[in-house]
């Protein structure tokens, strides 16, 4: 069996930021279910926060990820998160991440529910994809290996203590064992659970489902931030339009032209993810349609083309020229907010198992991530991760976030009469239906009755789609009896049979299968 001191598990901006920081410690290697690329850090287009900017503070990034986390954030974690993320900005500069400058200083820009200037961008909508290339670049310099193609399957504990992990070939069919004295599971969210949501085809909840099995905790899975505006066009697979293009001054319309936004609330285009998203859903129940739009034709065509190029080609290849034409847009899934419990330094409660990225939930987000808060909380975790096993601290359970923590166990449910066939599509619909933006009791244990049977009838994994099928399935549940446990609304999680949030809810959901 080959050794290695650090495993990393994915390669987005969290695998391979660790990987990089990790080879100046010890032997590396990167396991990647795709291409070294497939992942959705390079699809991010807004930017990366950081209070870099004049106006700007630590104390105000912290007051504004703190009010979009609706009373649930670990505020130790978020200070954390506000006061490193300068230093990290400069780690991407001097990998030779391309930020964009304005008159030779960092171009900021804003997004819903920052109260100033803070997002820094590359290539106009193209940040996700400097930093991935970027990084990507630095790991093939440094000669880190890299094995393709190569999904992890089990993660292999003895007493406690992580040993390895198991991966699977999947274009010889063969598995492998490797061991390691650290393994770090930066496999991403889990946005394919639902019909309609922004993510890359990798992004299976695979992190979770290991994790899970090998007895990690999982918590805030019913948080699942919805983003309000992915392209809808028929046959197009949603494409995101960055809240960037509101903060640029775009604004939404019904499919009358009615401009609704400031008749919802005060921040009007600018409000909070789920804010929109929920009042995008109620404008299009209300005139009958599946879609609003986007109106950002009365911005300077040449803002429009420069900072949106990617959106600017993409919607042109589809025959729409966004400086004239109105941009037809629905919610979609988008963003774990949940994920796999660590501490501040990315350890979970297995010995030698790190999380980091999106599969982590550190209590950064709280019940609703501020936009562009995830890139940095991804670079921000990744390098406290690698200067935790540099310590050989004595180990600590993971600390309790605000609040207090209730903890389940997955229980079998009822069986349903009439079961329909599991398949990729069917699950999909079934959370989009039953556990999406607005959910309640009856849909919910609608779903988690369909996921439990599901879940008791799927056969042994052997290749790459059952595996992602498998964990889809175990994914969708942890969200769905997450979602069904906490009656109240708060942030990313709205229960129209609870619609508002309730003090006794202040608190943490946690499943654990062991
Ligand atoms: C369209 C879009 C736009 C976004 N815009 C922004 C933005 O502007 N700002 C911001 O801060 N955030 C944004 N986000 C969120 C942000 O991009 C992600 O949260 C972040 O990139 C996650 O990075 P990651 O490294 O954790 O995971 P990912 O980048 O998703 O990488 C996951 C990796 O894990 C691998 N993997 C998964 N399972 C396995 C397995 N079983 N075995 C082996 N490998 C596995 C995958 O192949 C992949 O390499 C956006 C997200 C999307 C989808």
């Amino acid at each position: 069996m080959k050794q290695y001191d650090y495993i990393m598990v994915g390669s987005g901006i969290a695998g391979l930021y660790t990987a990089l920081r990790a080879k100046e410690h010890g032997s590396v290697l990167v396991i990647t279910k795709g291409s070294i690329d497939d992942c959705n850090t390079k699809y991010a287009q807004g930017g990366i926060a950081a209070a870099v900017g004049k106006n700007d503070s630590t104390d105000l990034h912290f007051r504004d990820t703190t009010a979009a986390g609706d009373d649930l954030c670990d505020k130790e974690v978020v200070h954390i998160l506000v006061n490193e993320a300068p230093a990290r900005i400069t780690d991407l500069v001097n990998f030779g991440v391309p930020f964009d400058t304005l008159d030779g200083e960092i171009a900021l820009t804003t997004e819903a529910a920052h109260s100033v200037p803070r997002i820094l961008h590359a290539g106009g909508d193209a940040t996700g994809e400097h930093i991935e290339v970027t990084l990507s670049k630095q790991v093939y310099s440094s000669k880190i290996r890299v094995l393709e193609d190569c999904l992890a399957t089990e993660i292999m504990v003895e007493r406690g203590i992580v040993k390895g992990i198991k991966a699977l070939d999947y274009r010889t069919g063969s598995t492998e064992e490797f061991s390691c004295r650290f393994l770090v599971l930066a496999t991403g969210g889990a946005g394919q659970l639902f019909k309609f949501n922004t993510n890359s085809d990798v992004v299976t909840g695979d992190g979770i489902a290991l994790a899970f099995n090998a007895g990690a905790e999982i918590v805030d899975m019913e948080f699942f931030q919805f983003h309000p505006t992915a392209l809808r066009l028929p046959g197009v697979t949603p494409f995101l339009i960055t809240e960037a293009v509101r903060g640029e001054g775009g604004v939404l319309r019904n499919v009358n032209g009615y401009r609704f936004m400031p008749d919802y609330v005060p921040e009007a285009d600018l409000a909070p993810r789920d804010v929109v998203a929920r009042s995008i859903l109620y404008e299009m129940k209300k005139t009958g349609s599946d879609k609003v739009f986007i109106d950002a034709t009365h911005l300077p065509p040449f803002i429009t083309t420069t900072r949106f190029p990617h959106i600017y080609r993409f919607c042109l290849d589809h025959g729409l020229d966004i400086t004239r034409d109105l941009i037809p847009v629905a919610p979609a899934a988008h963003y774990m907010i949940g994920g796999i419990k660590t501490d501040s330094w990315g350890e979970t409660n297995i010995a030698g198992l790190f999380a980091v990225g999106e599969t982590a939930c550190t209590g950064v987000h709280g019940a609703n991530r501020l936009a562009s808060n995830s890139l940095i909380e991804a670079l921000v975790f990744s390098k406290r991760m690698i200067e935790k096993t540099k310590k050989k601290a004595k180990r600590r359970a993971p600390t309790a976030s605000q609040g207090t923590e209730t903890r389940h166990r997955l229980s079998p449910r009822q069986m349903p009469k009439a079961i329909p066939a599991l398949s990729l599509s069917t699950l999909q619909q079934l959370l989009w239906d039953k556990v999406g933006i607005i959910r309640n009791k009856e849909t919910l244990t609608e779903a988690a009755d369909f996921l439990a049977a599901w879940q008791k009838s799927l056969a042994q994994s052997t290749d790459r789609p059952t595996y992602e099928l498998n964990n889809l399935v175990l994914t969708g549940r942890l969200v769905t009896e997450a979602a069904l446990l906490r009656e109240e609304s708060r942030g990313a999680h709205f229960r129209s049979d609870f619609p508002r949030s309730s003090p006794q809810w202040q608190r943490h959901i946690v499943f654990t299968a062991k």
